[in-house]
């Protein structure tokens, strides 16, 4: 019965992934760019270690975490059941091939423990924090791939810096030499309807455009989740974040 249990569940991950990595396909030809620009980071939060295991098996290379403890238990975990040899935490904190992606808001306090466990944080949203993890990075011996978190609406729940700070933030990341800016994230606030997530996702893209206009180089953009990230990959989203509509609803 689990072994049965346990197939079944792979063979749903597998079904669901693919499904998503098709609608992607089409969301990008749709916009005129191409398939491969636009990742998918599987969101594991609140999913137990057996099944992100079986993710893994289903093909997911990019895992995104919004917890660093819960984070560290995950990782410990896949890292003990996976054969090859493991490279140290603090070399990029993946095991073979799979990138782990901090995708939830990061207290600076734990910035020690992020820099070991993720390839790349998401959700970096203030000079303090920033300057945190570039001294820890340093410390490691590593450079950190990061994104800048942008907050285009007015929701007091929801982390990330206003537009008037981002180019400020932008220039100090500029000096710490052990952080690596690779684009923005944002997340708007829940619509029922998709389309009205849309205006959200093509002003973080003008934003970057700006932003690149005066020099930086800010190629990603993360941006979509289950609801709307069809949406967000014809705006230009690079990295769309999915958690339900692969793994089913969180308890
Ligand atoms: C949970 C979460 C997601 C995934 O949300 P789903 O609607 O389950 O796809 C994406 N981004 C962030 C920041 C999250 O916290």
């Amino acid at each position: 019965m689990r072994s049965y249990n346990a197939r079944c569940e792979l063979q749903m991950l597998i079904k669901n992934a693919s499904d998503i990595l098709r609608r992607m396909s089409h969301a990008a030809m749709r916009a005129g760019r191409s398939p491969d620009a636009v990742r998918l980071v599987a969101v594991t939060k609140t999913v137990d270690a057996e099944t992100i295991k079986k993710a893994v098996d289903a093909g997911l290379r990019c895992l995104g975490e919004n917890r660093v403890q819960e984070a560290q238990k995950k990782i410990s975990n896949l890292k003990s059941q996976v054969t090859p040899p493991t490279p140290p935490l603090n070399k990029g904190g993946s095991i073979e091939g799979v990138e782990w992606h901090l995708i939830g808001h990061l207290q600076k306090n734990k910035s020690k423990y992020a820099v070991q466990l993720f390839d790349l944080i998401h959700t970096v949203d203030s000079i303090d924090l920033a300057e945190e993890l570039n001294r820890q990075a340093e410390k490691a011996g590593k450079i950190q791939r990061i994104l800048v978190q942008v907050k285009l609406s007015e929701e007091e729940t929801k982390h990330g810096v206003s537009e008037k700070e981002l180019m400020p933030l932008l220039e100090k990341i500029k000096g710490l030499r052990n952080l690596k800016l690779e684009g923005l994230m944002t997340m708007p606030p829940y619509f029922e309807d998709a389309e009205k997530a849309r205006p959200y996702f093509k002003r973080l893209r003008d934003i970057r455009d700006e932003a690149e206009r005066c020099g930086f180089k800010l190629p990603e953009l993360s941006m979509g989740m289950s609801g709307d990230f069809e949406v967000a990959i014809e705006e230009g989203a690079t990295m769309v974040r999915i958690g339900t509509a692969i793994f089913g609803e969180r308890k």
